[in-house]
């Protein structure tokens, strides 16, 4: 039996996680739950799963929660980390959409617990800190992100000298085939349909930018130990191929599946045990057939700027991560237009002075500054 903490229970990764938790009663038992502002779903989820604290991101939600549950209901970053250390727990998912994860990751870890992570946040804005915590107090850090979980299982404990090349594989996202001459009249509605994901808002227009793509590269230098010019990216629109390593000697391994997150979570919180579910069925005769492109970093430039912030390292990742939410933000609201989520991006950065190998003290001030600088450079692209 898993004991298991679930911070951002009430999103996407959160429910499909708790679906994974009920296929398996007699292995997971949900022990914590927070939640951002969702107070209803967390109601009842707290019902269902009777865990032993919560928490949300509010300190006046908290306190209304805190006169009708029974169990300990904390607030903010705390609460998180509260709930990420607790004695009872042995792994930490954190389904954080944004920077929020961060803290509590690094306080599982050095609580002794096992994280799972599918807020790619945490590894682009710190991961070698994430990752040295993590080899310092001999814990695991187990990816949720379906690209990254199939790698893993491709890997399946090789070591980084074994590797040739690691692919990650992207749809493409919805604006796969559009004309860049049509994209600065994408709507939010528009860029919010995935082709082949149900996911969080935040993430979707990642996809649909490429951004996505570009964190997952960033994260995965770091999950593997393997530098970015060794990190690949091939569109391969079927999505049924989460991701494949290519090993020095050539040979190519991929891990194969219609898309569904229930998998790559119930992987990272059984690991290393695989146990049987039906949820997931994969129908090749319906699938027919499965290709494969270049990405097109003319009209994709998000790859790039990743690919330049992941090579130059430092602080650039995070100014890059937090650049990135501070535009989507503007797009959603209708503030700037699709391609100017790129360029705010690519103007921040520019913006930046790099430091090499920052304290986490230092990435939490390039976040805020990359913060407040891609909040200046959007006002002025609304003029
Ligand atoms: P959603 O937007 O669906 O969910 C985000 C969750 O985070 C919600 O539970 C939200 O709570 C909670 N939350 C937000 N801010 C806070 C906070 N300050 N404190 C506590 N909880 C907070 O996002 P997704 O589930 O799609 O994505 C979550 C993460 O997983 C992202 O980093 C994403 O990149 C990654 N990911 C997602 C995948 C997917 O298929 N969805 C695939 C791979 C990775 P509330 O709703 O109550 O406000």
């Amino acid at each position: 039996m898993k004991r298991v903490v679930l911070l951002g229970s009430t999103g996407s990764i959160g429910t499909s996680t708790l679906k994974v938790a009920d296929d398996l009663p007699e292995h997971l038992r949900i022990v914590a739950l927070a939640a951002g502002n969702n107070v209803e779903l967390l109601r009842e989820q707290v019902q269902r799963y009777q865990p032993l604290a919560v928490s949300v991101a509010d300190p006046g939600k908290a306190a209304a929660l805190r006169s009708t549950l029974p169990m300990p209901v904390h607030s903010g970053v705390e609460g998180l980390v509260k709930l990420a250390t607790l004695p009872e727990a042995d792994i930490v998912l954190i389904a954080i959409v944004g920077t929020a994860g961060l803290q509590p990751a690094l306080a599982a870890i050095r609580a002794g617990k096992d994280i799972a992570i599918a807020s790619k946040e945490i590894l682009v804005m710190a991961g070698e800190t994430v990752m040295a915590e993590a080899r310092r107090h001999g814990v695991r850090v187990l990816a949720v992100d379906s690209e990254h979980s199939a790698i893993f299982q491709c890997l399946d404990g090789k070591p980084p000298e074994s590797v040739r090349r690691l692919w990650l594989t992207a749809s493409g996202g919805p604006f796969r085939n559009t004309p860049a001459s049509e994209f600065p009249a994408i709507t939010v509605e528009r860029a919010l349909q995935h082709p082949s994901w149900v996911m969080g808002r935040k993430i979707t227009i990642d996809s649909a930018t490429l951004f996505n793509k570009g964190l997952e590269m960033i994260e995965a230098r770091w999950l593997f130990d393997i530098p970015m010019e060794r990190v690949g990216v091939l569109v391969h629109p079927q999505s049924v191929i989460h991701s494949m390593v290519e090993f020095v000697d050539g040979s190519i391994l991929a891990q194969l599946s219609t898309p569904d997150m229930c998998l790559p979570i119930q992987y990272a919180l059984t690991y290393p045990v695989r146990l049987p579910s039906q949820r997931v069925q994969t129908d090749f005769p319906k699938i027919g057939t499965l290709t494969f492109e270049e990405p097109d970093l003319e009209r994709f430039p998000a790859l790039r700027l990743a690919r330049q912030a992941g090579d130059i390292g430092g602080t650039l990742p995070a100014v890059l991560n937090a650049a990135n939410e501070v535009a989507v933000s503007a797009f959603c609201e209708r503030r700037i237009n699709f391609p100017q989520i790129t360029e705010t991006v690519a103007r921040t950065m520019e913006a930046h002075t790099v430091c090499a190998h920052p304290d986490l003290e230092t990435i939490l001030a390039a976040d805020a500054w990359a913060r407040a600088t891609a909040a200046e450079v959007t006002r002025r692209l609304q003029k």
